[in-house]
Protein backbone atom coordinates (compact mmCIF):
# COMPACT_ATOMS: atom_id res chain seq x y z
CA UNK A 1 0.00 0.00 0.00
CA UNK A 2 3.12 2.19 0.36
CA UNK A 3 2.52 3.85 -3.41
CA UNK A 4 -1.15 3.26 -3.09
CA UNK A 5 -2.38 6.54 -4.75
CA UNK A 6 -6.07 7.25 -4.50
CA UNK A 7 -6.31 9.54 -7.56
CA UNK A 8 -4.64 6.98 -9.53
CA UNK A 9 -7.18 4.25 -8.08
CA UNK A 10 -10.12 7.15 -8.96
CA UNK A 11 -8.68 7.50 -12.83
CA UNK A 12 -8.75 3.57 -13.65
CA UNK A 13 -12.05 3.29 -12.16
CA UNK A 14 -13.48 6.07 -14.40
CA UNK A 15 -11.24 4.93 -17.38
CA UNK A 16 -12.37 1.40 -17.34
CA UNK A 17 -16.31 2.82 -17.30
CA UNK A 18 -15.56 5.24 -19.70
CA UNK A 19 -14.61 2.60 -22.49
CA UNK A 20 -18.06 0.75 -21.56
CA UNK A 21 -20.24 3.62 -21.83
CA UNK A 22 -17.92 4.04 -25.20
CA UNK A 23 -17.16 8.08 -24.31
CA UNK A 24 -15.68 9.68 -26.62
CA UNK A 25 -12.15 11.28 -26.20
CA UNK A 26 -12.92 14.72 -25.49
CA UNK A 27 -15.24 13.96 -21.92
CA UNK A 28 -12.78 11.35 -21.42
CA UNK A 29 -9.97 14.09 -21.18
CA UNK A 30 -12.03 16.29 -19.52
CA UNK A 31 -13.71 13.76 -16.41
CA UNK A 32 -10.25 12.10 -16.12
CA UNK A 33 -8.81 15.65 -13.82
CA UNK A 34 -10.55 18.45 -11.73
CA UNK A 35 -11.37 21.05 -13.87
CA UNK A 36 -9.85 23.54 -11.26
CA UNK A 37 -7.57 23.46 -8.29
CA UNK A 38 -6.37 25.92 -5.74
CA UNK A 39 -3.17 25.34 -4.01
CA UNK A 40 -2.52 28.39 -1.15
CA UNK A 41 -0.52 29.06 2.06
CA UNK A 42 -2.11 30.34 5.16
CA UNK A 43 -0.14 32.38 7.41
CA UNK A 44 -1.47 32.08 11.29
CA UNK A 45 0.33 34.00 14.32
CA UNK A 46 0.37 30.84 16.37
CA UNK A 47 -0.27 31.57 20.04
CA UNK A 48 3.64 31.44 20.98
CA UNK A 49 4.10 34.81 18.80
CA UNK A 50 6.17 32.64 15.92
CA UNK A 51 4.42 33.27 12.28
CA UNK A 52 3.56 29.43 11.18
CA UNK A 53 2.68 28.94 7.26
CA UNK A 54 -0.19 26.03 6.58
CA UNK A 55 -0.73 24.34 3.36
CA UNK A 56 -4.50 24.67 1.69
CA UNK A 57 -6.32 23.42 -1.51
CA UNK A 58 -9.42 23.29 -2.91
CA UNK A 59 -10.35 20.96 -5.57
CA UNK A 60 -13.44 21.76 -8.05
CA UNK A 61 -13.45 17.86 -9.78
CA UNK A 62 -16.67 18.78 -12.21
CA UNK A 63 -19.48 21.64 -11.74
CA UNK A 64 -21.18 20.65 -14.92
CA UNK A 65 -24.82 19.32 -13.22
CA UNK A 66 -24.51 22.31 -9.97
CA UNK A 67 -22.00 23.95 -7.95
CA UNK A 68 -19.28 21.75 -6.51
CA UNK A 69 -20.07 19.92 -3.16
CA UNK A 70 -17.52 18.22 -0.78
CA UNK A 71 -15.78 18.56 2.30
CA UNK A 72 -12.64 20.49 3.95
CA UNK A 73 -10.80 17.77 5.41
CA UNK A 74 -7.84 18.68 8.24
CA UNK A 75 -5.26 16.57 8.37
CA UNK A 76 -1.25 16.20 9.22
CA UNK A 77 -0.82 13.57 6.17
CA UNK A 78 -3.65 15.67 3.69
CA UNK A 79 -2.08 15.54 -0.25
CA UNK A 80 -3.19 17.30 -3.19
CA UNK A 81 -3.76 13.66 -4.82
CA UNK A 82 -6.52 12.74 -1.64
CA UNK A 83 -8.37 15.88 -2.52
CA UNK A 84 -8.61 15.36 -6.18
CA UNK A 85 -9.91 11.69 -5.65
CA UNK A 86 -12.40 12.92 -3.33
CA UNK A 87 -13.20 15.53 -5.30
CA UNK A 88 -13.70 13.15 -8.07
CA UNK A 89 -15.70 10.92 -6.25
CA UNK A 90 -18.04 13.81 -4.82
CA UNK A 91 -19.07 14.07 -8.81
CA UNK A 92 -19.98 10.89 -9.24
CA UNK A 93 -21.59 10.24 -5.58
CA UNK A 94 -23.96 13.42 -6.62
CA UNK A 95 -25.00 12.56 -9.84
CA UNK A 96 -25.87 8.89 -8.86
CA UNK A 97 -28.26 10.47 -6.43
CA UNK A 98 -29.43 13.23 -8.81
CA UNK A 99 -28.75 16.08 -7.14
CA UNK A 100 -28.27 19.14 -8.72
CA UNK A 101 -24.31 19.38 -7.68
CA UNK A 102 -21.09 18.85 -8.82
CA UNK A 103 -17.80 17.56 -6.86
CA UNK A 104 -15.30 19.24 -4.93
CA UNK A 105 -12.97 18.73 -1.84
CA UNK A 106 -10.60 20.74 0.07
CA UNK A 107 -7.91 19.99 2.88
CA UNK A 108 -5.31 22.12 4.94
CA UNK A 109 -2.14 20.21 6.46
CA UNK A 110 -2.57 20.75 9.58
CA UNK A 111 -3.11 18.89 13.18
CA UNK A 112 -5.77 19.93 14.77
CA UNK A 113 -5.04 17.97 18.26
CA UNK A 114 -1.71 20.34 18.33
CA UNK A 115 -3.43 23.71 17.52
CA UNK A 116 -5.75 25.81 20.00
CA UNK A 117 -9.48 26.99 19.49
CA UNK A 118 -7.85 30.30 18.30
CA UNK A 119 -4.96 28.77 15.81
CA UNK A 120 -8.13 26.73 14.04
CA UNK A 121 -10.20 29.46 13.78
CA UNK A 122 -7.42 31.23 11.97
CA UNK A 123 -6.55 28.82 9.78
CA UNK A 124 -10.49 29.04 8.77
CA UNK A 125 -10.54 32.19 8.09
CA UNK A 126 -7.22 31.91 6.06
CA UNK A 127 -8.67 29.86 4.38
CA UNK A 128 -11.85 31.64 3.13
CA UNK A 129 -9.56 34.81 2.68
CA UNK A 130 -7.29 32.75 0.22
CA UNK A 131 -10.36 31.27 -1.68
CA UNK A 132 -13.45 33.92 -1.61
CA UNK A 133 -13.54 34.77 -5.18
CA UNK A 134 -13.78 31.01 -6.38
CA UNK A 135 -16.61 29.40 -3.76
CA UNK A 136 -19.91 30.63 -2.97
CA UNK A 137 -23.56 29.23 -2.92
CA UNK A 138 -23.96 29.20 -6.57
CA UNK A 139 -20.20 28.05 -7.00
CA UNK A 140 -18.74 25.62 -4.45
CA UNK A 141 -20.41 24.95 -1.64
CA UNK A 142 -17.96 22.99 1.30
CA UNK A 143 -18.71 21.23 4.40
CA UNK A 144 -16.91 19.31 7.23
CA UNK A 145 -15.06 15.83 6.69
CA UNK A 146 -11.97 14.55 8.45
CA UNK A 147 -11.53 16.70 11.74
CA UNK A 148 -13.77 19.62 11.43
CA UNK A 149 -16.92 19.77 12.53
CA UNK A 150 -20.17 22.86 12.32
CA UNK A 151 -17.62 25.41 14.93
CA UNK A 152 -15.10 25.27 12.09
CA UNK A 153 -17.82 26.11 9.40
CA UNK A 154 -19.19 28.69 11.27
CA UNK A 155 -15.92 30.34 11.74
CA UNK A 156 -15.98 30.36 7.89
CA UNK A 157 -19.24 31.35 7.43
CA UNK A 158 -18.67 34.22 9.24
CA UNK A 159 -15.64 34.86 7.58
CA UNK A 160 -17.09 34.43 4.52
CA UNK A 161 -20.23 37.18 5.31
CA UNK A 162 -17.79 39.72 6.63
CA UNK A 163 -16.12 40.13 2.85
CA UNK A 164 -19.32 39.72 1.08
CA UNK A 165 -21.51 42.05 3.60
CA UNK A 166 -24.38 40.03 3.20
CA UNK A 167 -25.97 36.86 5.14
CA UNK A 168 -24.89 33.94 2.53
CA UNK A 169 -25.91 31.02 4.97
CA UNK A 170 -26.40 28.58 1.69
CA UNK A 171 -22.21 29.46 1.28
CA UNK A 172 -21.14 25.72 3.74
CA UNK A 173 -23.47 23.23 5.19
CA UNK A 174 -22.66 21.31 8.28
CA UNK A 175 -23.53 24.03 10.18
CA UNK A 176 -25.33 23.29 13.91
CA UNK A 177 -28.49 23.05 13.75
CA UNK A 178 -30.13 26.64 14.81
CA UNK A 179 -27.21 28.23 12.83
CA UNK A 180 -28.60 27.28 9.73
CA UNK A 181 -28.18 23.36 10.07
CA UNK A 182 -30.78 20.96 8.85
CA UNK A 183 -32.55 18.79 10.73
CA UNK A 184 -31.96 15.20 10.50
CA UNK A 185 -28.35 15.74 9.28
CA UNK A 186 -27.27 13.51 12.09
CA UNK A 187 -29.23 10.43 11.49
CA UNK A 188 -29.18 10.83 7.35
CA UNK A 189 -25.95 9.07 6.06
CA UNK A 190 -26.87 5.79 8.21
CA UNK A 191 -30.76 6.40 7.47
CA UNK A 192 -29.65 6.28 3.83
CA UNK A 193 -28.01 3.12 4.06
CA UNK A 194 -30.92 1.55 5.73
CA UNK A 195 -33.21 3.11 2.95
CA UNK A 196 -31.86 1.29 -0.20
CA UNK A 197 -31.05 -1.90 1.94
CA UNK A 198 -34.73 -1.73 2.65
CA UNK A 199 -35.45 -1.75 -0.85
CA UNK A 200 -33.10 -4.33 -1.94
CA UNK A 201 -34.31 -6.77 0.06
CA UNK A 202 -37.68 -5.69 -1.39
CA UNK A 203 -36.51 -6.01 -4.73
CA UNK A 204 -35.38 -9.87 -3.42
CA UNK A 205 -38.70 -10.80 -1.89
CA UNK A 206 -36.68 -11.12 1.37
CA UNK A 207 -38.61 -10.03 4.46
CA UNK A 208 -36.61 -7.53 6.58
CA UNK A 209 -38.28 -9.19 9.64
CA UNK A 210 -36.31 -12.54 8.94
CA UNK A 211 -32.87 -11.21 8.48
CA UNK A 212 -29.51 -10.75 10.76
CA UNK A 213 -27.18 -7.98 10.27
CA UNK A 214 -23.08 -6.97 11.61
CA UNK A 215 -21.57 -4.31 11.68
CA UNK A 216 -18.27 -2.57 11.29
CA UNK A 217 -17.75 0.38 13.88
CA UNK A 218 -19.85 2.18 16.14
CA UNK A 219 -19.91 5.68 15.30
CA UNK A 220 -22.62 8.13 13.10
CA UNK A 221 -23.13 6.09 10.17
CA UNK A 222 -23.23 2.77 11.62
CA UNK A 223 -25.70 3.84 14.99
CA UNK A 224 -28.02 5.34 13.06
CA UNK A 225 -28.11 2.72 10.55
CA UNK A 226 -28.33 -0.17 13.17
CA UNK A 227 -31.57 2.41 14.38
CA UNK A 228 -33.89 1.86 11.37
CA UNK A 229 -32.87 -1.62 10.89
CA UNK A 230 -33.94 -2.59 14.25
CA UNK A 231 -36.93 -0.36 13.39
CA UNK A 232 -37.47 -1.77 10.52
CA UNK A 233 -37.61 -5.50 12.59
CA UNK A 234 -34.41 -6.77 11.99
CA UNK A 235 -31.58 -8.37 14.25
CA UNK A 236 -28.52 -6.64 14.72
CA UNK A 237 -26.18 -9.09 16.16
CA UNK A 238 -22.77 -8.31 16.02
CA UNK A 239 -20.92 -4.86 16.24
CA UNK A 240 -17.32 -3.60 15.69
CA UNK A 241 -15.03 -0.65 17.07
CA UNK A 242 -11.70 0.46 17.94
CA UNK A 243 -10.67 0.37 21.40
CA UNK A 244 -8.01 3.64 22.25
CA UNK A 245 -6.90 2.31 25.04
CA UNK A 246 -5.63 -0.90 23.59
CA UNK A 247 -4.73 0.61 20.38
CA UNK A 248 -7.05 -2.29 18.46
CA UNK A 249 -10.25 -2.99 17.42
CA UNK A 250 -13.06 -5.68 18.96
CA UNK A 251 -16.32 -7.04 18.11
CA UNK A 252 -19.41 -7.20 20.31
CA UNK A 253 -21.64 -10.23 19.62
CA UNK A 254 -24.77 -11.08 21.22
CA UNK A 255 -26.71 -14.03 19.12
CA UNK A 256 -30.22 -13.04 20.93
CA UNK A 257 -29.84 -9.40 19.47
CA UNK A 258 -28.01 -6.11 20.45
CA UNK A 259 -29.49 -3.57 22.58
CA UNK A 260 -28.45 -0.04 20.44
CA UNK A 261 -29.82 2.00 23.36
CA UNK A 262 -27.73 -0.16 26.12
CA UNK A 263 -24.45 0.04 23.79
CA UNK A 264 -25.23 3.46 23.01
CA UNK A 265 -24.97 4.38 26.36
CA UNK A 266 -21.25 2.41 27.24
CA UNK A 267 -19.88 4.16 24.25
CA UNK A 268 -17.70 7.59 23.97
CA UNK A 269 -18.61 10.30 21.79
CA UNK A 270 -15.94 8.64 19.31
CA UNK A 271 -18.03 5.31 19.29
CA UNK A 272 -15.61 3.13 21.12
CA UNK A 273 -17.57 0.85 23.55
CA UNK A 274 -16.37 -0.18 26.92
CA UNK A 275 -15.23 -3.40 26.78
CA UNK A 276 -15.67 -4.30 30.31
CA UNK A 277 -19.49 -2.97 30.98
CA UNK A 278 -20.31 -4.58 27.20
CA UNK A 279 -18.97 -7.67 28.92
CA UNK A 280 -20.87 -7.46 32.35
CA UNK A 281 -23.99 -6.45 29.99
CA UNK A 282 -23.80 -9.91 28.50
CA UNK A 283 -21.92 -9.78 25.07
CA UNK A 284 -19.29 -11.76 23.56
CA UNK A 285 -15.74 -9.50 23.34
CA UNK A 286 -14.12 -10.59 20.63
CA UNK A 287 -11.37 -9.87 18.12
CA UNK A 288 -11.08 -7.68 15.61
CA UNK A 289 -12.61 -9.33 12.08
CA UNK A 290 -14.93 -11.39 14.20
CA UNK A 291 -17.64 -9.10 13.07
CA UNK A 292 -17.33 -10.10 9.33
CA UNK A 293 -17.56 -13.81 10.58
CA UNK A 294 -20.82 -13.77 11.94
CA UNK A 295 -23.77 -16.21 10.43
CA UNK A 296 -25.66 -13.15 9.35
CA UNK A 297 -27.53 -12.30 6.10
CA UNK A 298 -26.22 -8.75 6.05
CA UNK A 299 -22.77 -6.91 6.12
CA UNK A 300 -22.34 -3.36 6.65
CA UNK A 301 -19.20 -2.21 6.77
CA UNK A 302 -19.36 1.71 8.40
CA UNK A 303 -15.51 2.07 9.54
CA UNK A 304 -13.04 2.45 7.66
CA UNK A 305 -11.65 1.65 4.16
CA UNK A 306 -10.03 -1.62 2.77
CA UNK A 307 -12.03 -3.64 5.68
CA UNK A 308 -13.45 -6.51 3.16
CA UNK A 309 -9.64 -7.67 1.75
CA UNK A 310 -8.36 -10.62 0.52
CA UNK A 311 -7.35 -11.78 3.70
CA UNK A 312 -10.91 -11.12 5.99
CA UNK A 313 -12.98 -12.55 2.63
CA UNK A 314 -12.20 -15.92 3.89
CA UNK A 315 -13.63 -15.26 7.20
CA UNK A 316 -17.23 -14.30 5.35
CA UNK A 317 -19.94 -16.71 6.15
CA UNK A 318 -21.84 -18.48 2.92
CA UNK A 319 -25.01 -17.20 4.27
CA UNK A 320 -24.28 -13.66 4.02
CA UNK A 321 -25.98 -12.74 0.79
CA UNK A 322 -26.02 -8.69 1.23
CA UNK A 323 -23.14 -6.09 1.67
CA UNK A 324 -24.38 -2.53 2.28
CA UNK A 325 -21.26 -0.50 2.30
CA UNK A 326 -21.72 2.55 4.83
CA UNK A 327 -18.12 3.59 4.40
CA UNK A 328 -16.35 5.32 2.04
CA UNK A 329 -14.16 2.03 0.00
CA UNK A 330 -14.17 -0.77 2.45
CA UNK A 331 -13.93 -3.18 -0.08
CA UNK A 332 -10.88 -3.51 -1.85
CA UNK A 333 -11.06 -4.34 -5.52
CA UNK A 334 -9.83 -7.60 -4.79
CA UNK A 335 -12.72 -8.40 -2.51
CA UNK A 336 -14.70 -6.90 -5.21
CA UNK A 337 -14.31 -9.61 -7.35
CA UNK A 338 -15.07 -12.28 -5.32
CA UNK A 339 -18.13 -11.02 -4.14
CA UNK A 340 -19.11 -10.23 -8.10
CA UNK A 341 -18.32 -14.05 -8.48
CA UNK A 342 -20.02 -15.60 -5.93
CA UNK A 343 -23.37 -13.37 -6.73
CA UNK A 344 -23.28 -11.25 -3.54
CA UNK A 345 -25.22 -8.04 -3.70
CA UNK A 346 -23.22 -5.36 -2.96
CA UNK A 347 -24.93 -1.58 -2.63
CA UNK A 348 -21.89 0.13 -3.45
CA UNK A 349 -20.44 3.13 -1.28
CA UNK A 350 -21.40 6.52 -3.19
CA UNK A 351 -25.07 5.39 -3.51
CA UNK A 352 -25.16 3.43 -0.50
CA UNK A 353 -24.00 6.38 1.98
CA UNK A 354 -25.03 9.28 -0.08
CA UNK A 355 -27.95 10.57 2.13
CA UNK A 356 -25.59 12.65 4.09
CA UNK A 357 -24.31 14.66 1.06
CA UNK A 358 -27.78 14.28 -0.24
CA UNK A 359 -29.33 16.08 3.55
CA UNK A 360 -26.14 18.93 2.98
CA UNK A 361 -28.11 19.52 -0.51
CA UNK A 362 -31.20 20.05 1.71
CA UNK A 363 -29.50 22.60 4.11
CA UNK A 364 -28.16 24.54 1.14
CA UNK A 365 -31.68 25.00 -0.09
CA UNK A 366 -33.06 25.91 3.44
CA UNK A 367 -30.23 28.32 4.30
CA UNK A 368 -31.34 29.84 0.40
CA UNK A 369 -35.14 29.49 0.86
CA UNK A 370 -34.40 31.32 4.92
CA UNK A 371 -36.91 28.80 5.55
CA UNK A 372 -36.10 24.96 8.01
CA UNK A 373 -38.41 22.00 7.43
CA UNK A 374 -38.82 19.57 10.55
CA UNK A 375 -37.36 16.59 10.93
CA UNK A 376 -40.10 14.24 9.35
CA UNK A 377 -39.85 16.08 6.45
CA UNK A 378 -36.18 16.03 5.90
CA UNK A 379 -36.37 12.64 6.63
CA UNK A 380 -39.51 11.52 4.03
CA UNK A 381 -37.33 13.87 1.23
CA UNK A 382 -34.47 11.52 2.04
CA UNK A 383 -36.18 8.82 1.65
CA UNK A 384 -38.02 9.41 -1.71
CA UNK A 385 -34.21 10.54 -3.05
CA UNK A 386 -32.57 7.42 -2.05
CA UNK A 387 -35.45 5.02 -3.02
CA UNK A 388 -35.38 6.54 -6.36
CA UNK A 389 -31.74 6.48 -6.92
CA UNK A 390 -31.83 2.38 -5.46
CA UNK A 391 -33.98 1.86 -8.29
CA UNK A 392 -32.42 3.75 -11.27
CA UNK A 393 -29.15 1.40 -9.86
CA UNK A 394 -30.81 -1.91 -9.66
CA UNK A 395 -33.07 -1.54 -12.78
CA UNK A 396 -29.72 -1.03 -14.64
CA UNK A 397 -27.96 -3.58 -12.91
CA UNK A 398 -30.53 -6.39 -13.76
CA UNK A 399 -31.67 -4.99 -17.41
CA UNK A 400 -27.70 -5.34 -18.61
CA UNK A 401 -26.73 -8.36 -15.81
CA UNK A 402 -23.78 -6.20 -14.07
CA UNK A 403 -22.60 -5.62 -11.26
CA UNK A 404 -24.29 -2.88 -8.92
CA UNK A 405 -21.20 -0.88 -8.70
CA UNK A 406 -20.80 -1.17 -12.09
CA UNK A 407 -23.96 0.20 -12.92
CA UNK A 408 -23.99 3.10 -10.06
CA UNK A 409 -20.81 3.73 -11.73
CA UNK A 410 -22.40 4.06 -15.69
CA UNK A 411 -25.34 6.09 -14.30
CA UNK A 412 -23.29 8.49 -12.58
CA UNK A 413 -20.34 8.82 -15.27
CA UNK A 414 -23.11 9.39 -18.17
CA UNK A 415 -25.38 11.76 -16.49
CA UNK A 416 -22.07 14.16 -15.91
CA UNK A 417 -20.58 13.01 -19.48
CA UNK A 418 -24.40 14.51 -20.68
CA UNK A 419 -24.22 17.52 -18.69
CA UNK A 420 -20.80 18.32 -20.21
CA UNK A 421 -22.05 17.36 -23.78
CA UNK A 422 -25.64 19.76 -23.21
CA UNK A 423 -23.59 22.64 -21.90
CA UNK A 424 -21.08 22.06 -24.91
CA UNK A 425 -18.30 21.84 -23.34
CA UNK A 426 -17.14 18.75 -25.38
P1 LIG B 1 -17.21 7.99 13.16
O1 LIG B 1 -15.88 8.59 13.46
O2 LIG B 1 -18.44 8.59 13.76
O3 LIG B 1 -17.20 6.43 13.59
C1 LIG B 1 -16.22 5.54 13.16
C2 LIG B 1 -16.43 4.23 13.89
O4 LIG B 1 -15.51 3.28 13.37
C3 LIG B 1 -16.15 4.31 15.40
O5 LIG B 1 -17.07 3.51 16.09
C4 LIG B 1 -14.75 3.72 15.51
O6 LIG B 1 -14.50 3.12 16.80
C5 LIG B 1 -14.82 2.66 14.43
N1 LIG B 1 -13.52 2.20 13.98
C6 LIG B 1 -12.41 2.93 13.71
N2 LIG B 1 -11.40 2.12 13.33
C7 LIG B 1 -11.91 0.85 13.37
C8 LIG B 1 -11.37 -0.43 13.10
N3 LIG B 1 -10.09 -0.59 12.70
N4 LIG B 1 -12.18 -1.51 13.24
C9 LIG B 1 -13.45 -1.38 13.64
N5 LIG B 1 -14.01 -0.20 13.91
C10 LIG B 1 -13.25 0.90 13.78
O7 LIG B 1 -17.29 7.95 11.56
P2 LIG B 1 -18.60 7.93 10.65
O8 LIG B 1 -19.01 9.34 10.41
O9 LIG B 1 -19.56 6.96 11.18
O10 LIG B 1 -17.98 7.43 9.28
C11 LIG B 1 -17.71 6.06 9.02
C12 LIG B 1 -17.40 5.87 7.55
O11 LIG B 1 -18.48 6.35 6.77
C13 LIG B 1 -16.16 6.59 7.02
O12 LIG B 1 -15.63 5.81 5.96
C14 LIG B 1 -16.73 7.87 6.42
O13 LIG B 1 -15.90 8.43 5.43
C15 LIG B 1 -18.01 7.32 5.83
N6 LIG B 1 -19.06 8.32 5.58
C16 LIG B 1 -19.56 9.06 6.59
C17 LIG B 1 -20.57 9.98 6.32
C18 LIG B 1 -21.21 10.77 7.43
O14 LIG B 1 -22.14 11.53 7.12
N7 LIG B 1 -20.81 10.61 8.68
C19 LIG B 1 -21.04 10.16 5.00
C20 LIG B 1 -20.51 9.37 3.98
C21 LIG B 1 -19.51 8.45 4.28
Amino acid sequence: MENFNPFKMAQQQFDGVAETLGLDSGTRELLRVPQREYHFTIPVKMDNGTTKVFQGFRVQHNDARGPAKGGIRFHPHETIDTVRALATWMTWKCAVVGIPLGGGKGGVICDPHNLSDREQEQICRGWIRQIVRNVGPLQDVPAPDVMTHGQHMLWMLDEYEHIMGAHLPGFITGKPVGMGGSLGRTEATGYGVMYTLREALKGHGVDIKATTASFQGFGNVSQYAIELYMQYGGKAVAVSCWDQKDQKSYSFIRNSGIDLKELRSMADKFGSIDKEKAKKAGYEVADAAAWIAQDVDILVPAALENQVNAETMGKISKKVKFVVEGANGPTTPEADQLFKKNGVFVIPDFLANAGGVTCSYFEQVQCNMNYFWSKDEVLSKLDHIMTGAFHGVYELSKERKIYMRDAAYMIAISRVAEACKMRGWV
